[in-house]
């Protein structure tokens, strides 16, 4: 159940439906908007008393009864999309945005040509990993502050806004000072204590989906940031783990339709590490524009046979280039198909 309370309700108002609700034997989780804020409902007891007594209390606005765990993800708590603004473009909206960038921030060189290779070919968003995420302890495991300090050097040098990974629920503080967007790994998608951390950490988060992540255990884990007070994630698609072993792992596009239909967050798509080969990227960025993901996360490097991890799946300059080139009429479709979404709801 979800209770929207009257715009500008006071802390006493609040209090005094957290009680009620309470009294009922529910837990309470509030998202404290600039102008109202919306009570999360959850746990056993009797939903329909509970519903009747705090929908006739004059602070409240609506009551919603949402039968999905993840409340405030679902469709049912919101109809339209959230639209998360980033650095002067917006995820989620009537604009499909492309991040791209290095697998890990490895030098300033590095980062500055990658920054100017992908801006050029329309990205809008620049990746980089300083804190790496490794299967073996002894590869590389990022230049850490280094990395971010030449992320933001980057952006300076472009206007790009950046997404990096965070690791651990202690980083999140540094990492937000330098990033515009929070990236959570696949191998953290249940990190709890680092979605918990999130939830408080005021930049937009891109949670990916596990490698063994059901598309309910992902839109769970997205649930943990926004009961924890940030609404703004978007959900990535990155492949899972399967019997398959011609790529690295097994894309399953059908996650992203079956997401837009379950959750009003952002859905992208990332074909880099959904196939670990690079001449599979582009066939699946254009599937991703054409099933209707919001944008691509996409490994593009300077030189990618030097590249220090995710060489194999990234694309060189004139490659990301190609694929930016070729996605334009894909990506016309997809505007002219947005357009149409928002005429109709506005009906
Ligand atoms: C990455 O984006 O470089 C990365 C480590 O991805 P994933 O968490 O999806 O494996
Ligand atoms: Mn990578």
């Amino acid at each position: 159940m979800i209770i929207s309370m009257r715009l500008h309700a006071s802390r006493e108002e609040i209090d005094e439906v957290r009680k009620q609700v309470e009294h009922f034997g529910y837990k309470v989780h509030s998202i404290e908007g600039e102008e109202r804020v919306v009570i999360g409902v959850v746990g056993l007891g009797d939903v329909t008393a509970c519903l009747e007594s705090v929908e006739a209390m004059p602070q409240v606005e609506k009551v919603v009864r949402i039968s999905a765990p993840y409340k405030f993800v679902s469709k049912e708590f919101r109809a339209g999309r959230t639209r998360i603004p980033v650095n002067g473009t917006e995820i989620g909206g009537d604009e499909f945005v492309v991040m791209a960038g290095p697998c890990s921030v490895e030098s300033e060189q590095q980062i500055m040509r990658a920054a100017e290779g992908v801006a050029r070919a329309g990205a809008k968003i620049l990746r980089g990993g300083a804190f790496k995420p490794r299967t073996s302890p002894y590869d590389f495991q990022g230049m850490e502050v280094e990395g971010l300090k030449l992320l933001q050097r980057a952006k300076k040098a472009t206007g790009l806004a950046i997404i990096t990974e965070v690791m651990s629920d202690r980083d999140v503080e540094l990492v937000a000072e330098h990033a515009d967007i929070m990236q959570v790994g696949a191998r953290n998608m249940q990190n709890f204590v680092l979605l918990k951390a999130l939830g408080k950490c005021g930049r937009p988060v891109l949670l990916k989906r596990g490698m063994s992540g059901t598309i309910k255990e992902l839109l769970m884990s997205a649930e943990y940031v926004v009961a924890h007070g940030n609404p703004d994630v978007i959900l990535c698609e990155r492949g899972i783990r399967t019997f398959e072993t011609e790529t690295r792992n097994t894309c399953d596009i059908a996650a992203i339709p079956a997401l837009n239909e379950l959750t009003h967050l952002p859905v992208i798509l990332d074909p880099s590490h959904a196939t670990g080969k690079r001449s599979l990227v582009p066939a699946l960025a254009r599937a991703g524009v054409a099933i209707g993901a919001d944008g691509l996360l996409v490994e593009a490097h300077p030189a990618p046979e030097k590249a220090i991890s995710d060489g194999a799946q990234s694309l060189d300059l004139p490659q990301f280039q190609k694929m930016m080139q070729e996605l334009k009429p894909y990506i016309q479709l997809w505007q002219e198909s947005r357009k149409k979404e928002v005429g109709a709801a506005a009906r």
